[in-house]
């Protein structure tokens, strides 16, 4: 791999770990419209929150407890307790900065503070036009959807546009109509006729698109929950960037 090469991937490496995004209240909650087999979890796991002000405290537990709700409404239970480690500065991932991270071995999501993100969001046009608020609530979101996905996959191993699909699905699904509509209005995405946008290249090369399209695609009538669960059972798979060479 040449350097620009390198150096575009870790740059987009970073924007990735950038784009999860938030959640909102019940009150807010969007439908993820077919096969809603309930409205609410039937119980939720522990959420343990380490290191947080007050301030972060709140939001995210709020964050947590909103994608434990959209799987819910899925028909999709949370397994396994939550635990989120706040950190001073910025997550380290693989030489790049990132808002948050989800240690699959330690099964903690490590998540920077709100201080430390608003000054990355700042540099990020994508993000620095949003409500931060909202937009961290929305990296918990994010973040949890990790978790609960691969709690469900169990050892299948499928593709990091898989994972991220299913995570910024989510995350944009959880947003207040207003926020999610300041956020994908300069992206100016339309919904993919097919599932071939959905491969690792273009998460790396444009992660905002990615996550646009993937919101997108998610929403259309008769996906949602159909695509999340059928992914889960392993009766969807997206395709490789191989296929597309
Ligand atoms: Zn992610």
């Amino acid at each position: 791999m040449n350097r620009s090469a390198a150096y575009l991937i870790s740059i987009a490496a970073s924007l990735i770990l950038v784009l999860w995004t938030g959640a909102t209240a019940v009150s807010q909650q969007t439908s993820l419209h077919n096969k809603r087999l309930s409205g609410a979890p039937s119980s939720i796991p522990e959420i343990a929150i380490a290191g947080a002000s007050a301030e972060e405290l709140a939001v995210i537990r709020s964050g947590a407890e909103r994608s434990i709700e959209l799987f819910a409404q899925c028909g999709l239970e949370a397994l396994d307790p939550i635990r989120v480690q706040v950190e001073n500065d910025a997550i380290g991932v693989c030489g790049v900065d990132a808002f948050g991270a989800f240690d699959t071995k330690a099964q903690t999501i490590r998540l920077a503070s709100t201080k430390a993100c608003r000054a990355m969001a700042k540099t990020n046009p994508a993000y620095a036009s949003l409500p931060f608020i909202k937009f961290y609530e929305s990296i918990v979101v994010h973040e949890v959807a990790h978790q609960i996905f691969r709690s469900h996959i169990g050892e299948r191993s499928v593709s990091l546009a898989t994972h991220e699909y299913v995570a910024y699905a989510l995350q944009i699904t959880s947003l207040p109509p207003d926020v999610r509509q300041t956020f994908l209005k300069p992206l100016n995405t339309k919904p993919p006729a097919d599932l071939s946008p959905f491969v690792d290249m273009v998460l790396l090369m444009s992660p905002e698109t990615f996550g646009a399209l993937a919101y997108a695609h998610f929403s259309e009538f008769g996906n949602g929950c159909r695509i999340l669960t059928e992914i889960i059972e392993g009766k969807i798979s997206f395709p490789s960037s191989e296929e597309f060479e």
